[in-house]
Formats: C-alpha cells, structure tokens, sequence
C-alpha cells in the first residue's frame, strides 16, 4: 500500500503548488476542513496531512482536535503550514499534535525533506506495528498450545477470585480445571480450590501480591464440576510488565493427578506392607548374600522370634544371623541357598536357631534371591517363622508313630521304615534280625489277667535293654514280641553267642511265670533286603519254630529254608482250608473213626472221630498239622462245622446198620466252643440229621476252662442235658485245678496217652493212673485210656476200673467203610 498525502489548504494557487511539488507521490487535495475530514474518513491511505492553519468553515485546529479526538486517526501524521510571524500557532498545532510545521512561503526542498522523513517515519512505525502483530499472534499461538495450563491475570484480584479482573485462561487450563475461562472468571479460583488447600494457597498469594515473594509453588487440588479431584503442580509468579499499574501474576499448571495416583497406591502398598510385616508370625528380611546373612532390614518380629531386637541384628552389629543359626545347620543352609539361587528357585528350609536365651527353636524360612539385570544376586528377602510347636506335635506325633506306647521302645513300624532305607542305601557290612518271641506269655493273661502280662512284658523290654547300643537296635514288635536290629556283626557264631546271652537273660524270669519263648534269627541279604515284608514274615515263623522246638525252655532257631519250606506247606495248607470253608464241597477233608472198647462188655460201644486233609500236592496232612492252622486262621469254625456234619451222617450210616446205639465222639477246639451261638448251631445240625444226641460226644481240653470257666461250664450244662456226651480230652497235663472238676458239667475223663506210656515202664503200683481213674470214678465221671497199644497197659487199666480204652491195640483210626465191618467183627 503506498501511502497518500493529503493537501489541505483553501489557496488554490498554494493547492496546486504543492501538488506540483510532490508530484512523484499519491496526493489528494481538500479547500477546507470539513472537506479534509470528510477525504480521511473516506480513504484509509491517507497517512499524511498537510494543513493549512487559516482555512474557512474549519480551521487547521480544529481538523488538529478532530484527529486527535478519535482513536481512528491515529495513524494520520500531520504537518502544519505556518507563517513566520505566527511563532504561537507553530508551538499550538504541535500541542494539538502535528508532528512538523513548514513555514510559508514553502520552499520545495524544505517540503520534500520534510514529507520524506514523515513518510519514512511512517513506514518504520507501520513496519514496527506489523512487527508487534506478529509477535502477538505466535504469543497467542503459544499460549493457547502450551501442554500447561496458563493464566495471567493482570490487576489485583481479590482473594475469593479473579473475578472481574483482566484475565487470560489458555485452554489446557480449561482442560485440567474441567471449566470454562468464563466459568473461572465468574467463580474465581478459591472457589473451585480443595478446601484442604486453600489455606496455604491463600497465604502465598497474599505475599506475592505484597511483594514479599515473587514466586511460589504448591501441590494442589482442583475440584472439577463433576465432584473430581484434578491433582496440580502450581507454580504462581509475578510478571514485570511495563506499562501495568497492578503488577500481574501468572500462574502455570501441571496436572500430576496420575503421579499422585500412583504416589498413593505406593504409600498404601507401603502402608499394607507395614501392617503385613508387623503382623507376620517371624521376621521378614533382607540380607546381602554372604556368610554372615548380613541383614539389612529385619522385620520388628525379630525380637519375639529370636530375643534379639532388630538393630542388633541389622548390619551384624552385635551378631549377625549366621551366629544365630544352630551350628550344625550354617554348612547346610549356605548350601541349599546356593543350589536354588543357581536355578533361581527360592527356597523354603526347615532349620533350627538358638535364640537370646540358648534355647532353640524351630523355624521355617522361606524366602528369594533378588537379581541384578547381570543376574547377580544383589540381595535375599523373605520370612522366618516359628514353627517349634508344630515341630514339637510332628516330633510327638513321630516319636509315637515310632514307638510302642507301654514299653517306650521302637515299634514295627520304625523297624520296616529303617529296614527299608537301610536297604535302598545298601547299608555296608552284615545285617540280621533277632526276634523274640514270647507269644507264649499270652496264656498268662487267661490266668492272670491282662495287667500281670503287661507288667512282665515291660520288665522283659527293660532287661533287653541292656543290649542296646547303636549297633544294637531294640524293637517292640508286636504285644509281646521284640526285636533287635544288628548290624555290623562279624559272623554267624557272633550272632548265636548274642542270641543265647538274650536268652540266658531270660530263661530265670520265664521259668518263674512258668512260661516260655523263641528267639528266631534272620540274616538279610542282598536276596530278602528289598522284601521287609518278607523278612518279618521269615522272623516270625523262625521264633514260632523256636517257641515249638524248645517248648517249655527258650532256645534260638536261624532262619533255613526248611523253615521256609514248612512256612510255604503252611501256606499251602491255609489256602485249601479256605477253599473247603468257603465252598459246598468238603474236597480232600476226611474223617476216620478210631474204635472205642467198653472193657466192661468188651465191646466197642463208640468211635473218635479224627480229622484228616488230603491235599492233592502234599498228601495226607495230619490234624497235628492243619488244625493249629485251621486255629491261627479262625477257619476252625466252618471247618469244624463240616467236620461235625460228616460225624453226624457217620452216626446216620451206623444207624442204617443197625448199630443205633453206637456213639462218634468229636474233637471240638477251644475257640470252636468260644464262638458265639457254638451250643445252638451243633443242636441244629443234630435236629437236621436227626441224629441221637446221646450218640455224640464232644472231646475238649481242659484249656478251654481256663479263660472262661463259668460261661463254659453253663454251654456245656446246656449241651450235656440234650443228652450229648461231654469228655476232657488229653487230662492230666493241662492247667485246670482239679478242684474244680467236680462242677464241671463233663461225663468223661479222657487220660492222656503219656500216663499210659508211663505204665510200660514203671511199677504198676507207682503209677498215678490209677489215682486219675479213681478220682474220675469219685466225680461221677467215667475214665477212658488213651493210646492204649500192649496187653500190659490193659491189664493194668482193667485192674484198676478203667470205664474204656482206644489205642493201636484196638485199632488204628479207620476209614467209615472199615469201621463199620470192624464194628460186625468185633462186637460179632
Ligand atoms: P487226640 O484227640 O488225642 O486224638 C488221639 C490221637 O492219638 C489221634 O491222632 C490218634 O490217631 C492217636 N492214637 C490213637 N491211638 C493211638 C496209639 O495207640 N498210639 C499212638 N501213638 N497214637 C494213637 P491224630 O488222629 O493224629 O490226631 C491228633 C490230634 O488232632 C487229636 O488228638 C486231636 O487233638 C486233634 N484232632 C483230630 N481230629 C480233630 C478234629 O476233628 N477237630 C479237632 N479240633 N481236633 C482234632
Ligand atoms: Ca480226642
Ligand atoms: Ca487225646
């Protein structure tokens, strides 16, 4: 835009003049005042005026006053025409505002430099203003980006806001305060302010607007419209601005609401691990990975746990925890800490510490290594608690997992958990086992009761004691077997010299209660180590052995595989007598009938029936055999009911003979009789095969009497009035006291075989058979001789009034067909 000079003046000749003399610019030309307002308000470019004083209508001042009354023309310079006499009116338009005088008459060089520095004045300030815009629109530009809130408010605001004052508010501040700048000017920042934040905010304030501060930062709250928090970074300062009556301040914005966020879940992490670390039942740590186990924080739990307070510990200031770890467990410790920080794994160890007061304790420490980004352990952190009084319970709970309550000594259980280790260790040198076994001292208890054998049994477990050492394991096996577990011994002859000194010990002690035991030997061996089972098993057959061999005495027996044999025929046996008791069938069980001679009539009046098992792989097995078996397995009870049935039909058979009077008594074994409803059943199967009672005999012994006479005595009372025969089997060697026999509800006294024996040999008159014989007699019992086999033995027993004899010289036990034609011969 090039600018325009206007030429005010009402000579036309002067007009033109000037015209004339600024012909290389735009100019324009007005008569009068009015004339030259009326140019300006229509052209905008018209930048320079000049103006003749003396004018009609409208003078030069009054055009001076005009322009300087309105914003508008400011941008119009103006130069006055005046005349040398006229100094004051010179001096007057310049107060009015004219920038430059030129005196008439107008020299044309005086016109040009005058016009030429105006214009360039002009320019420069156009160029200035220009300049000034553009600084304006990139302040404006910044302001209105800038990532932080901005305002700047210029003149005093009162303290309750900004209201009403000149204030710039950038949009970012709108964002983070969640309001307009209209909204902030009307309310005024105390206002949206937190209350818990007002105070100090207030007080800042106020010292920057005296002057006190310049400056001040704060943390504080914004409440959004919506209730919100907006958390910010305030920094507030005064601007020195020139120009400005009120000094203004501005003040920046942060909104830090999510470092605020995180600084409280971080404080409140803080706050839980605290309560946490102070409620842990133990200590909580960190420690440098080194022998020490330098501590650099423990947990205040410390104190209770080890009876140290944690600065004690804490940098090993007066021990460090490697002192408070037992001494056998440091090595052991620095171990599995370092196999499981190699795999990075933590580690969670059960240990012992010796706490403040020199006793331990019993802790669990479970805890991690903490890794550099080079994977070095920079630090461990974890927990110790106290877990003494759950080791106390597993120890109690172990020790009585492991021991036999009455005796304190080891049990079976520990002996197979030992065994077992010792044999997947394969423990070196010679290992056996000794058992002892004193099942015999059972019978005691029948007689004296259960406490008499307990008390003996705990006597016996402290006398073996006195072998114990840590070659020498003792064991309580079962109720009143024991074991001892050697190991390391030199050599069979060892084990036996070890095994009679045991029973020496013993012998004194078992003689007094009249009673006996077995010491059975087993060495183990790379062959039977792996199978406990079958160890324990081979023990208790091998003592059993010994118990039968020594009868009465207590001797050693080792473990052979005639044992082993045996123990397999035993098994043998056991699994036929199953089967015959589970099954209809009686299979290979067999009866043969030993004829009984009245001596009186000389005829047989009754047959004993003998039991008998054939089994296809072993033959005939005696009743001496299968029968303890059948007892041991309780399988005596259907097996004996089969055996009474096929007795029964034997009675059926002789009847269809026409020996209707001929008795078969039967052999019933004490835990037959025991059992429950034994009374009813047998008069059932009797009413089933409508046998005679009177022709069934029963054959006991004498043993049976000793557990429970009374209840005994009261079954055979019952049985006996049906009209059965009641005999004691074997009497003269059992434990009853004859005392007693008079009430007991028997018919029969049968004499055992080796009071008969006895007669071969001595005297007739030294015997006591006859006195057995006249005491049966005396009792109302009738008197059988057993086993009777020579002439000499009859005479006797005949002599004497013995009621009958059965033995060899009779007959041997013969099978039903035979013992029927031997009846016709014989009673022919
Ligand atoms: P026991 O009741 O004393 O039976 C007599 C035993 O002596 C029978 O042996 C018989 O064969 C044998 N014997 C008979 N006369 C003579 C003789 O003159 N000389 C010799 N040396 N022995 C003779 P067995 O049959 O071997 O029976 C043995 C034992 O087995 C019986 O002794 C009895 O206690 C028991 N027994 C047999 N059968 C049964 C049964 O069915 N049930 C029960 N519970 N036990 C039975
Ligand atoms: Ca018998
Ligand atoms: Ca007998």
């Amino acid at each position: 835009m090039s600018a325009k000079i206007l030429v005010v003046d009402d000579s036309t000749a002067d007009r033109l003049m000037i015209e004339k003399m600024l012909n290389q610019y735009d100019v324009l030309t007005a008569c009068d005042g009015i004339e030259a307002m009326q140019q300006i308000d229509e052209n905008e470019e018209i930048q320079l005026v000049i103006l003749d004083l003396n004018m009609p209508r409208m003078n030069g001042f009054e055009v001076l006053a005009a322009l300087k009354s309105d914003e508008r023309y400011k941008r119009v310079r103006t130069i006055i025409l005046t005349n040398y006499e006229e100094l004051e009116n010179e001096i007057k338009g310049l107060e009015l505002g004219a920038v430059d005088y030129i005196r008439k008459p107008i020299s044309l060089d005086a016109l040009k430099v005058r016009v030429n520095i105006h214009l360039e004045l002009l320019r420069s300030q156009l160029m200035a203003e220009q300049r000034l815009a553009e600084q304006k629109s990139t302040f404006e530009r910044i302001f209105n980006q800038a990532p932080i809130g901005i305002s700047i408010s210029y003149g005093s605001d009162s303290s309750d806001g900004i209201s009403g004052v000149d204030t710039q508010i950038n949009s970012m501040f709108e964002q983070i305060v969640g309001r307009t700048k209209e909204e902030m000017i009307e309310l005024g920042w105390a206002k949206i302010t937190h209350p818990d934040d007002l105070e100090k905010d207030l007080s800042y304030y106020k010292k920057l607007k005296s002057g006190e501060i310049e400056d001040y930062s704060m943390e504080k709250r914004f409440v959004r419209p919506d209730g919100s928090i907006v958390w910010v970074e305030m920094t507030v300062a005064s601007l020195n601005l020139p120009n400005q009556k009120e000094i203004p301040h501005i003040a920046l914005l942060k909104d830090i609401t999510r470092r605020k966020t995180i600084e409280a879940d971080l404080i409140e992490s803080e706050r839980s691990k605290s309560v946490l670390l102070s409620h842990i039942p133990g200590m909580a740590y960190r420690c440098n990975y080194d022998r020490e186990w330098t501590m650099q924080y423990v947990s205040a739990g410390c104190f209770e746990l080890t009876g140290y307070p944690s600065e004690s510990i804490i940098g090993n200031r007066d021990l460090s925890f490697n002192d408070l770890i037992a001494p056998e467990y440091r090595a052991f410790l620095w171990d599995v800490w370092k196999e499981r920080l190699a795999k990075r794994e933590p580690v969670k160890q059960e240990y012992e510490i010796v706490t403040a007061d020199g006793t331990r304790k019993w802790v669990l420490e479970m805890g991690e290594g903490i890794f550099d980004e080079k994977g070095r352990v920079e630090a461990l952190e974890g927990i110790i608690i106290d877990i003494s009084s759950r080791k106390k319970f597993e120890n109690d709970l172990r020790y009585r997992s492991e021991h036999d309550n009455w005796t304190g000594l080891y049990n079976r259980h520990y002996l197979e958990s030992l065994l077992e280790s010792d044999a997947s260790k394969r423990a070196a040198g010679k290992r056996a086992i000794v058992s002892i076994n004193l099942s015999p001292v059972q019978s005691l208890t029948a007689t004296y009761g259960f406490h008499y054998t307990q008390d003996l049994v705990k006597k016996i477990a402290d006398m073996l004691t006195q072998f114990c050492n840590d070659k020498q394991i003792l064991f309580n096996t079962y109720e009143n077997r024991f074991a001892f577990y050697l190991k390391g011994y030199k050599d069979k002859n060892e084990l036996t010299n070890f095994s009679i000194a045991v029973a020496k010990q013993l012998e004194p002690v078992l003689l007094m209660e009249r009673t006996s035991g077995g010491i059975g030997v087993v060495e183990i061996d790379e062959g039977n180590e792996k199978d406990v089972d079958l160890l324990l098993r081979r023990l208790l057959i091998t003592s059993e052995k010994a118990i039968d061999i020594y009868d009465r005495d207590i001797g050693v027996c080792f473990y052979n595989e005639e044992i082993e044999k045996q123990m397999i025929r035993e098994q043998e046996i056991t699994l036929e007598l199953a089967k015959i008791s589970t099954e209809q069938e009686d299979y290979g069980l067999f009866l043969q009938y030993q004829p009984i001679l009245d001596l009186k009539s000389d005829r047989i009046n009754s047959f004993e029936a003998l039991s008998r098992l054939n089994i296809d792989k072993l033959g005939i097995v005696p009743p001496l055999e299968f029968i303890p078996i059948a007892e041991k397995t309780k399988l005596v009870v259907p097996i004996g009911r089969k055996i009474i049935l096929q007795a029964l039909r034997f009675l059926n058979e002789l009847k269809r003979n026409g020996h209707r009077s001929i008795g078969v008594s039967i052999n019933i074994s004490a835990i037959q009789l025991l059992r429950d409803g034994f009374a009813g059943s047998l008069l059932e199967m009797i009413e089933q095969t409508q046998a005679n009672p009177k022709n069934v005999g029963l054959e006991i012994t004498e043993s049976v009497f000793a557990s429970n006479h009374d209840e005994i005595n009261r079954i055979l009372g019952r049985l006996s009035d049906t009209g059965i025969h009641i005999a004691i089997d074997d009497f003269g060697i059992g434990y009853s006291s004859l005392a007693r026999e008079r009430d007991l509800n028997v018919n029969c006294l049968k004499i055992d075989k080796s009071f008969i024996d006895r007669l071969m040999y001595l005297e007739t008159d030294d015997a006591i058979t006859s006195d057995i014989i006249s005491m049966a007699h005396k009792l109302g019992h009738c008197a059988i001789a057993e086993g009777v086999e020579h002439e000499k033995q009859r005479e006797y027993l005949e002599k004497w009034g013995c009621d009958k004899i059965q033995g060899y010289l009779i007959s041997r036990p013969l099978d039903e067909k035979a013992a029927i034609e031997f009846l016709k011969t014989y009673n022919h």
